[in-house]
């Protein structure tokens, strides 16, 4: 008998679409991401409170927490609420406790942007809502047009000397795509700064005390990941860390 695929669990966002009803949804470009690692996407529903958090650990090997156009809600770490801000507080409740829980169950757990956010958020970090804002800060906004334009390699990412990152990629910087207006404003004490822009803000981090593969990038990876060295470190490091997982749970 063959090995079973391997399973991610990605969390699904909830909008409104132009009917009024809700959809349960992720960006194809995240589900391509987990194809390409041979493994088996499984869609999270946005079920918040509903979600039994233990049974969804139990039948993955791994987490993927998405990007999005939505925005975390700042009551989640004592913000000011945007008036025109675009908020999804079904994936807010859903991803929030399934971030800690998954830290806690030892699940290897990838996040990307709004995912990198939320990691903050679920650790008890806060977000700056308006980087291009403030004083001292880049513009991380997308450069506007096609997606090209969009995803192109926007700025220098440095890593934090003795970090993962630096170990796995082998090099002390690289290029990085940038398409987000919201950033990481306090780190949350359980989390390690990996990887800074040019401004000082951090733009990967990572668990401290994980039993696995707990890792955040502010950009996106996941955008034609077989074309930059750094996205396949990141997602081949996932696999690794979600093949083990596999192992372990087979053994239980
Ligand atoms: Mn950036």
């Amino acid at each position: 008998m063959g090995e079973r695929m391997l399973r991610i669990g990605v969390v699904s966002c909830c909008w409104k679409l132009e009917n009024g009803q809700p959809y349960h949804l992720v960006s194809e470009e995240y589900i391509q991401a987990v194809q390409s690692l041979g493994a088996l996407p499984l869609l999270i529903p946005a079920l918040g409170p509903d979600l039994p958090v233990g049974q969804v650990l139990d039948s993955v090997d791994g987490l993927l927490l998405t990007g999005s156009l939505s925005n975390i809600e700042p009551r989640h770490y004592l913000g000011q609420p945007h008036p025109h801000a675009f908020t999804d507080p079904a994936r807010d409740a859903t991803a929030l406790p399934l971030i800690r829980a998954a830290v806690a169950a030892g699940v290897p757990l990838f996040g990307i942007c709004r995912g990198f956010q939320e990691m903050n958020v679920a650790f008890g970090g806060s977000l700056c809502q308006a980087i291009h804002q403030t004083p001292g800060r880049l513009d991380h906004r997308e450069i506007p047009g096609d997606m090209d334009s969009m995803y192109q390699l926007a700025h220098e990412i440095r890593f934090a000397p003795g970090g993962l990152l630096q170990r796995w990629y082998g090099k002390d910087r690289e290029r990085v795509n940038s398409l987000h207006h919201q950033g990481i404003e306090k780190l949350a004490p359980a989390l390690a700064a990996e990887a800074y822009a040019p401004d000082g803000l951090v733009e990967a981090i990572r668990v401290k005390d994980a039993a696995s593969f707990a890792l955040g990038v502010q950009w996106h990876p996941e955008w034609r990941l077989q074309e930059q060295r750094l996205s396949q470190t990141l997602f081949s490091a996932f696999r690794e860390a979600s093949q083990i997982r596999r192992q372990t749970r087979a053994r239980l």
